[in-house]
């Protein structure tokens, strides 16, 4: 089958390649439509590694994705052929011990599209079980199912934080994620987002939904903005979606006593956090890996309109021009939040 392969570091290729074609009773064949970039693939590209998953043999990215139903196994019955779906990328061992626990996002044995040595979903078909595939509803476009992975990151974090309805929300980081955090914890209650960033431009984007409102680092100080904007008392919730050291540094100062602080964004190598600040206001701070039990949930706040993701799709590519698309992603432009990759013209 043709696929986007990345080969090694900062070498890609759409080639053929000897992908899975057997099908289980409990398993989907679905034929994808829209596939997003997202910057794991992108870095997997530029790194050759996130952490401790290397890549050491050629691997298909792409984790992000919405497509048609072809085929059902014999004992599927919530799906049939036709549906228009998007799928969870992580598939837990469901005896595992973290899966029995809840956790099945932490479980050591998930295997996970397009994270080595697993290959992702850049390809005209894949198999997947059909118990981590959800139905689109019809109002809901191919383009935002593909997007409700990432999304799902910010369902996780908001469902985290545990919202009380009318929270002060700060997001550190106005990328990608930290706007689908920002969506989904005004989604889920909180009254208003102050989102801050270095970009003008990333922060412009998000000042156009309702309720979040920008902070611009290069003209104000954080600290400062919030403290105007809650009379001296500082947030209810602090979502750290920028992974920088700098913005980890200040989180006690910005959250009010007794709130909470919910880390999203990953450093790349360790960075101090303020215990002493965090235990004087008796924090509570949560950690997000991925999701969990949230992509129905997403979808219906989509579907219901409370929740719209499209005005992030930046750029789409078709699937003849998916290096182009690595290429642009790589870039890293501030106006590029969300390019998709569609590889199937029906539909939308
Ligand atoms: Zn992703």
């Amino acid at each position: 089958m043709k696929a986007l392969v990345l080969e090694r570091v900062g070498e890609l290729s759409l080639r053929d390649i000897d992908l899975p074609q057997e099908m289980g009773p409990d398993d989907v064949r679905i034929r994808l439509h829209t596939v997003g970039v997202c910057g794991s693939d992108v870095h997997y590209y530029t790194h050759g590694r996130i952490g401790n998953f290397v890549l050491n043999e050629p691997m298909v990215l792409g984790h992000e994705a919405a497509g048609t139903i072809t085929e059902v196994g014999a004992n599927v019955i919530h799906l049939k052929p036709g549906d228009r779906v998007c799928m969870e990328p992580g598939i837990p061992d469901p005896k595992s011990r973290a899966s029995r626990l809840g956790l099945y996002n932490v479980d050591p044995a998930v295997t996970f599209w397009a994270t080595p040595p697993v290959h992702g979903v850049l390809s005209p078909e894949t198999i997947h079980p059909a118990s981590f595939t959800y139905k689109l509803p019809d109002n809901v476009s191919f383009a935002e199912g593909a997007m409700v992975e990432p999304f799902a990151v910010g369902m996780q974090a908001a469902t985290r934080a545990r919202v009380t309805p009318g929270d002060t929300a700060v997001v550190t980081g106005c990328g990608a994620i930290g706007i689908m955090v920002a969506l989904a914890a005004l989604a889920g209650g909180c009254s208003r987002v102050l989102i801050s960033d270095l970009s003008e431009t990333k922060l412009k984007l998000a000042e156009t939904y309702d309720g979040i409102t920008a902070v611009n680092l290069r003209e104000q100080n954080l600290l400062e903005a919030v403290d105007a904007a809650t009379e001296g008392w500082g947030a209810d919730i602090v979502f750290e979606c920028s992974g920088a050291a700098a913005a980890v540094r200040d989180l006690f100062k910005v959250v009010r006593p007794g709130g909470t602080v919910v880390l999203v964004g990953l450093p790349p190598e360790p960075v101090p956090m303020d215990i002493a600040a965090a235990c004087s206001r008796e924090c509570r701070i949560e950690t997000v890996f991925r999701y969990a039990n949230v992509f129905d949930r997403a979808l219906a706040l989509i579907a219901a309109g409370k929740v719209d993701l499209k005005p992030l799709v930046s750029g789409t590519f078709s699937f003849d021009q998916s290096v182009a698309a690595f290429e642009r992603a790589a870039e890293a432009r501030p106006e590029d939040v969300k390019l998709q990759i569609i590889l199937d013209g029906e539909g939308s």
